[in-house]
């Protein structure tokens, strides 16, 4: 085994974070079998699980139907569109990280949500995927007139009707489909009134 130097920079190929857990963060050992799930410690049995950590997304609509779409500041996805949402933190509902990181980076205030669905998604951290569970809301808030991008983070933002252009321009499969269930749902309610 070649162990990559620490200023080797990112692997040229994306791959699972598990393969960057090499040594024992408790005690420094090597782990028992590299690059597996879970990591064990050969020496100390320390064990850590790569499963998915969990993060919201919102779809709110202005008073035309139109959809909100935030243009990324930061990679990943630097450059194209994403839903405004983020990490839960531990000890949060997803509904409380709901409704901060809406606030957190839009200064908007969300008054109702609804579940539409989850996707799995994965965040590329400089060469190491990490397995992410999106669950996607559907949210109303009390006015769109305070919104502000949170600098650094969010470049412009966007109200629009979804078509194949900015579906193509999601920064994550995972908020592309969730748009896409809720255009369909949409789609199926005014069908039938
Ligand atoms: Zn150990």
């Amino acid at each position: 085994m070649t162990l990559r130097k620490p200023d080797a920079g990112p692997p040229k190929k994306p791959q699972p974070i598990r393969k960057a857990w090499k040594f024992c963060p408790r005690c420094g050992s090597p782990a028992k079998k590299p690059g597996k799930h879970p990591f064990v410690c050969a020496t100390c049995e320390f064990t850590h699980f790569f499963g998915p950590v969990s993060a919201v997304g919102a779809i709110a609509t202005d008073p035309d139907g139109q959809v909100l779409l935030l243009v990324r500041a930061k990679d990943p996805g630097k450059g194209l569109y994403g839903l405004p949402g983020g990490f839960i933190d531990p000890g949060e509902t997803a509904e409380q990280a709901l409704h901060r990181e809406v606030l957190e980076e839009v200064q908007l205030e969300v008054t109702s949500h609804r579940y539409l669905a989850s996707f799995p998604n994965e965040y590329n951290y400089h060469g190491f995927i990490l397995p992410v569970t999106d669950m996607f809301f559907v949210v109303e808030v009390v006015s769109f007139d305070a919104i502000h991008a949170a600098d650094g983070e969010i470049a412009d933002w966007h109200f629009c009707n979804p078509r194949k252009r900015e579906l193509n321009s999601m920064a994550f499969l995972s908020n592309r489909r969730a748009l896409e269930v809720f255009l369909k749902q949409r789609n199926t309610s005014r069908g039938h009134h």
